[in-house]
C-alpha cells in the first residue's frame, strides 16, 4: 500500500524510469549570507555545508556532470539525469549570471530537467521568464524551483533571521507556476520561536498554507543542530531544545494527513551531513529514521489527505504505475 505521494511514485508516471539528480555547484552565494541581507544567515545554516566539494577542486559545471554522471551511468545503467543547482541561492545575482549558468547545461548527456534550490525573494519577474524561456531552449522537461518557505508564520521566519515573509513565498510560487515552472516548497518540524519552538500546529499552519499555493511538491526537514550556526548558540544557552523522534512522527504524521493528495512528497526528514550535527542524535542516520517514519505510518495507518479529501484511503495515483489522469 503506498501511503503518500513519493517522488519515485511520480517520477515513473511522468518519465517512465528513475531519473537521477547530479548536484551542481556554480558559485552562486546568498543574500542572507553575502551581506545583500546579512551576514549571519539562517539560524539553522551551515555556511560550509552546502556543495560536493568539485567546484573547490576547480572543476566546471560540464566536469562536475560528467563526474556524477558516469558515476550513475556505470553503476546504476541510468539514462536520464536532474541537473540540481543546490548550493546556496541559485538565481541571487545578476540575470547575467543565471543566462550563462543555465546556458552551460546545454547539450549535457542525459540532461531531462533542472531544479534549482533558492529564496523566494531571489526570483523576479525577468529570471522566472529567463527559465521559462530556457526551458524550451534546452528543451527540459521539468524546471523545479525548490523554495524555502520553511514556516508560514513571519513571527517565527524574523526569529530564525529569514530575511523574507511568508507572502514572498506565495507572491514567487504564484508567479513561478503562471510560467510553468514547478515549485517545490521545504518547510521545517520544530523551529525556534521568541516563545519557544514552532509545535504541530505551527506545522499544520504551514501545510495549510502550502496548501492554498500551487504548490507541486514539498520537502519536509526535521531541524536538527549543526555545529556554527546560531541555533548551536541557542543550543548551547538551554534556550533551544530540538523535537524528540516522537514528537517529529507525531508532527509529522498530522502534517501528512493534512496535506493535499496531489501534492508530490520529495523528502520526509533532514538528512545531515558527517561531522555537523550537535543534535538530536536520532537525526544522525537518514535512513533509519526514513525506515520509522513509514513504520509508524503503517503502524497507526496513517496515509496522505487521510485528514483532506481522502478519508476512505490513499488514492490511486500514488502507486508508480497508475496511469490515469491526476485531478
Ligand atoms: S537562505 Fe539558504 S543558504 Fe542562505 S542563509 Fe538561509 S539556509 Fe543558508
Amino acid at each position: 500500500m503506498h501511503r503518500t505521494y513519493a517522488l519515485s511514485s511520480y517520477t515513473r508516471q511522468s518519465f517512465g524510469q528513475r531519473v537521477q539528480k547530479i548536484p551542481l555547484d556554480a558559485g552562486f552565494s546568498c543574500p542572507n549570507r553575502d551581506g545583500t541581507l546579512s551576514r549571519q544567515g539562517c539560524i539553522f545554516c551551515n555556511p560550509n555545508g552546502s556543495g560536493s566539494g568539485l567546484r573547490e577542486r576547480g572543476l566546471t559545471i560540464a566536469e562536475q556532470w560528467q563526474f556524477w554522471h558516469d558515476i550513475h551511468n556505470k553503476n546504476h545503467k541510468l539514462e536520464l539525469f536532474t541537473a540540481y543547482l543546490q548550493s546556496y541561492s541559485n538565481t541571487h545575482g545578476p540575470i547575467e549570471k543565471l543566462a550563462r549558468v543555465i546556458s552551460s547545461l546545454k547539450g549535457l548527456p542525459g540532461l531531462t530537467s533542472l531544479s534549482l534550490g533558492t529564496r523566494p525573494d531571489c526570483l523576479d519577474e525577468e529570471k522566472l521568464d529567463l527559465l521559462s524561456a530556457q526551458q524550451q531552449e534546452l528543451g527540459l522537461r521539468e524546471v523545479v524551483l525548490e523554495l524555502g518557505l520553511q514556516s508560514a508564520c513571519n513571527e517565527t521566519l524574523t526569529h530564525i533571521n529569514r530575511g523574507h515573509d511568508a507572502q514572498a513565498f506565495a507572491k514567487a510560487t504564484r508567479a513561478a507556476a503562471e510560467r510553468g515552472l514547478k515549485v517545490v516548497a521545504h518547510i521545517i518540524a520544530g523551529l525556534p520561536t521568541p516563545h519557544g519552538r514552532e509545535g504541530q500546529a505551527e506545522l499544520l499552519a504551514s501545510v495549510d498554507f502550502v496548501n492554498q499555493l500551487p504548490v507541486h511538491g514539498i520537502k519536509f526537514h526535521n531541524l536538527y543542530v549543526c555545529r556554527g550556526t546560531g541555533l548551536a548558540q541557542l543550543y548551547e544557552n538551554n534556550t533551544y531544545t530540538p523535537l524528540t523522534q516522537p514528537e517529529f512522527l507525531s508532527h509529522l504524521s498530522e502534517a501528512i494527513m493534512h496535506l493535499n493528495t496531489t501534492t508530490v512528497i520529495h523528502r520526509l526528514n533532514g538528512n545531515p551531513l558527517k561531522d555537523e550535527l550537535i543534535a538530536p542524535d536520532w537525526a544522525a542516520n537518514m535512513r533509519a529514521m526514513h525506515n520509522s517514519i513509514r513504520s509508524h505510518f503503517k503502524a497507526n495507518d496513517i496515509w496522505q489527505g487521510k485528514k483532506n479529501g481522502a478519508e476512505s484511503g490513499p488514492p490511486d495515483w500514488f502507486s508508480p504505475h497508475y496511469t490515469g489522469n491526476i485531478p
